[in-house]
């Protein structure tokens, strides 16, 4: 045993006594032929996407800090959604964005309130930062009440308001009026993370909202529709005090200049990037009317590229890892009973995974 391992050396350095049982956030992955387990798009970028970074990173001067408040992606950024780049901030993927926002406006003595189910990272976000975390129940059919939300918002006084939309893993987008009536109804910052929304139709969006509320924050992520996951790679459109304010807290030349040009890479080819979500919402409902064949199954709605499926008894999860399929467990979960998550991957994979369910439940064999 090396001396940095005895039990006596580490006591004098405990870690946080709220991090101690503390394991590292993480869907579990297994090295299987068929993982539909992290929302990814399984498809890679365009073609073109590699060899056009490839040519412009040749001229990066990387002996120099990259531009710390990365004008030229956020101007890119701006151009997209018709908004000021004094508007705009980017990071390394959105989960940073989010932790820079908790950092800010979060804290000690500060409460954060978001919804259940819910993104699984909010409440460790909330931990890491020492923000009280305040967690509301979406209605039985996986829907936020605007009266319930803002009866929260009345009673625990938050001062941010965190709702993934589309939600994940449950797939339902919030309705603009909930969000409208939560603004109203507190002092928040309320934050939008629109991970998925590209999948979702036309109109769910808030970002027309963001005149219209001045505390409202849109977040959105290259890892999902922009088949970018590798690239950690987020922004977050708002007011510009908030684009002040993340800055007190964000590291020093937190996005490298590789990032930036890759971003600015891809924005340029967001059709091309974006062509591939027509496939992915018709996937999704062919493996729908396939997994509703099987009467025991439930199966939420979905404006997301994966859907929550509750099976009529436990260990789904553990059968389909037997069958070399790999899903997201979220069984455990309050609220999720028996419920696996599972990601649209491509035509192939998905009839693996529908034929891995078939064989399991044994149900429809006939069907
Ligand atoms: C996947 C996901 C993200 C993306 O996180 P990145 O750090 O940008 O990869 C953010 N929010 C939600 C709700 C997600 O599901």
């Amino acid at each position: 045993m090396s001396a940095v391992d005895q039990p006596d050396v580490r006591s004098t350095v405990p870690v946080r006594d709220d991090l101690r049982d503390v394991a590292p956030y993480g869907a579990p992955q297994y090295d299987v032929a068929v993982r539909l387990n992290t929302n990814e798009t399984a498809e890679s970028p365009p073609a073109a996407f590699l060899a056009t970074v490839a040519e412009r990173i040749r001229s990066l001067e990387l002996n120099r800090y990259p531009d710390r408040p990365h004008r030229a992606l956020r101007a890119a950024i701006a151009a997209r959604h018709e908004v000021d780049r004094e508007t705009v901030w980017a990071a390394n993927g959105s989960n940073e964005v989010l932790l820079q926002l908790l950092q800010a406006y979060g804290g000690p003595d500060r409460t954060a309130l978001y919804v259940r189910p819910g993104y699984s990272m909010y409440p460790e976000l909330c931990r890491t930062t020492l923000t009280r975390a305040v967690e509301v129940d979406l209605d039985d059919r996986f829907e936020l009440s605007p009266t319930v939300a803002a009866d929260a918002a009345a009673e625990h006084d938050p001062d941010l308001i965190l709702l993934p939309s589309p939600n994940n893993p449950v797939g339902t987008p919030v309705g603009h009026d909930a969000i409208r009536t939560l603004h109203d109804r507190s002092r928040a910052l309320l934050v939008v993370d629109e991970a998925y929304v590209e999948f979702a139709p036309t109109g769910t969006s808030v970002v027309p909202l963001l005149g219209e509320l001045p505390r409202l924050v849109v977040v959105r992520t290259f890892s999902k529709a922009f088949r970018l996951a590798g690239l950690r790679l987020g922004y977050l459109l708002g007011a510009p005090w908030v684009v002040q304010d993340v800055q007190k807290v964000r590291l020093p030349y937190h996005l490298d200049q590789l990032t930036q040009v890759a971003g600015l890479v891809a924005l340029e080819q967001e059709d091309d990037f974006l062509a591939h979500r027509e496939g992915i919402a018709s996937e999704r409902e062919r493996m729908r009317t396939h997994l509703e064949q099987h009467t025991r199954l439930e199966v939420a709605p979905s404006a997301a590229n994966f859907l929550l499926v509750r099976a009529p008894e436990d260990g789904l999860f553990d059968r389909l890892l037997d069958h070399g399929v790999l899903v997201r467990d979220f069984s455990s979960k309050p609220r999720l009973e028996r419920c696996i998550r599972v990601t649209v991957g491509t035509p192939e994979e998905n009839d693996a995974f529908l034929a891995a369910i078939d064989t399991v439940l044994g149900d429809v064999a006939s069907a």
